[in-house]
């Protein structure tokens, strides 16, 4: 099982996001550190595997002062079933964190940061309303260094407006110089409502072209296998021993509990002759709510879903795909008591008639034109 708590606090909103976070909440930050542990409590009956991974994202969880992290991490230690955890991610942003807060980190059980660098250059770092600038990077890297974090994720970003190939192979070339253990490398998704989004709408800002945007991904694919990563999903590339496991976890379906603002969790999971059931439940965004929920003994969920087996193959494909180890037909009769065959096979090799999936040695992948139309896969895999 899997535990991922939300942190929703941000210096400032950045001009592409869409995450539940907010600024100048900070006069917040007991109080919500208060409802999680009550929400951790009241969960206790779902957790009776251990937990194997925690990841704290948000938000910027690097802003919760020291004192409040160490409460956090010692609070859910002694509510949940936490103690043999293998991989420990915080979430953190440059400029936000120092070396104190690192070695309560530490101390605390983390042992993974993933630092949310996005691109070498400050115009565009500035473009992105991203609170810093590269130079802040350079610092958090080695504070974490001196500090003994060795295992270091850096996000970045392309398909950015302003954002030529030269300066996304810039960014590659610096974040592979700071000698990171893992890389995230996203293209940009302009989400409706966001400032960024208003801005291409009114014509303001552009996006490259889309072929200048696959050419940056395959720049990424490319520097990453010359700097030894092994691609293990769309967008992420590991050193060997260290790829993500608590993203592995999602994407191989393993149960997992969310914590905090807007978390989902995946729960009750039970395999039965038909398939696989089980209930996906989703946590109100409402900072003011989830508050009052917790205070009241409830918990702050906003939605419940019972998955059913149909809809639990078709998660299985649309997560699986996204792994360059893609779906075996060995593994998707074990978890669901059905061939692939007679679930997706003629709709798989239509598929590959296009050129989008491949098959090999019992296994289902994208090929890497099926990474760029993984939407129309989708479409097509669907009932
Ligand atoms: S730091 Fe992350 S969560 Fe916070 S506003 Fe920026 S993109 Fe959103």
């Amino acid at each position: 099982m899997e535990l991922y708590v939300h942190l929703p606090f941000c210096v400032k909103k950045c001009r592409y996001c869409d995450f539940v976070s907010f600024p100048g909440t900070e006069s917040r930050m007991e109080s919500y550190v208060d409802a999680l542990l009550r929400e951790a409590a009241l969960n206790r009956k779902n957790c009776e595997e251990a937990i194997d991974t925690v990841y704290w994202g948000g938000g910027t969880p690097s802003l919760l002062p020291p004192h409040l992290l160490k409460k956090l991490a010692c609070g859910l230690r002694s509510i949940l079933p936490i103690a043999a955890v293998s991989e420990w991610t915080v979430e953190a942003n440059p400029g936000t964190i120092t070396p104190f807060w690192l070695d309560m980190a530490l101390e605390n059980g983390v042992n993974r940061l993933s630092l949310g660098m996005q691109a070498a250059q400050d115009h565009l770092l500035q473009a992105l309303g991203r609170i810093h600038r590269m130079e802040d990077t350079l610092e958090s890297v080695r504070l974490a260094r001196k500090a003994g974090f060795q295992n270091l994720n850096l996000d970045l970003m392309f398909g950015l407006p302003g954002q030529s190939l030269t300066d996304w192979q810039h960014t590659i070339q610096i974040a592979l110089l700071l000698e990171p253990t893992h890389i995230s490398g996203y293209g940009l998704i302009p989400e409706e409502g966001t400032p960024l989004f208003l801005d291409l709408e009114s014509g303001k800002l552009a996006l490259p072209e889309v072929e200048l945007e696959r050419e940056m991904y395959d720049l990424l694919l490319h520097a990453m296998a010359s700097a030894g990563f092994r691609q293990y999903e769309i967008s992420n590339f590991a050193l060997p021993g260290f790829a993500c496991q608590h993203n592995i976890g999602y994407w191989i379906q393993i149960p997992y509990l969310g914590l905090g603002l807007s978390s989902a969790s995946m729960l009750s999971l039970r395999r039965t002759e038909d398939g696989l059931y089980y209930t996906r439940r989703t946590n109100t965004a409402d900072l003011e709510g989830y508050l009052r929920s917790l205070r009241d003994g409830l918990l702050p969920v906003a939605s419940v879903q019972n998955i059913l087996p149909g809809e639990a193959r078709f998660e299985t494909m649309m997560l699986g795909l996204r792994m360059n180890q893609g779906i075996h037909e060995t593994d998707f009769r074990r978890m669901h008591h059905r061939t692939l065959e007679s679930c997706f096979g003629p709709r798989l090799r239509m598929l590959e008639g296009r050129g989008l999936v491949t098959f090999l040695n019992g296994c289902w992948r994208l090929t890497r034109e099926g990474m760029d139309l993984q939407n129309q896969v989708l479409v097509e895999l669907m009932d």
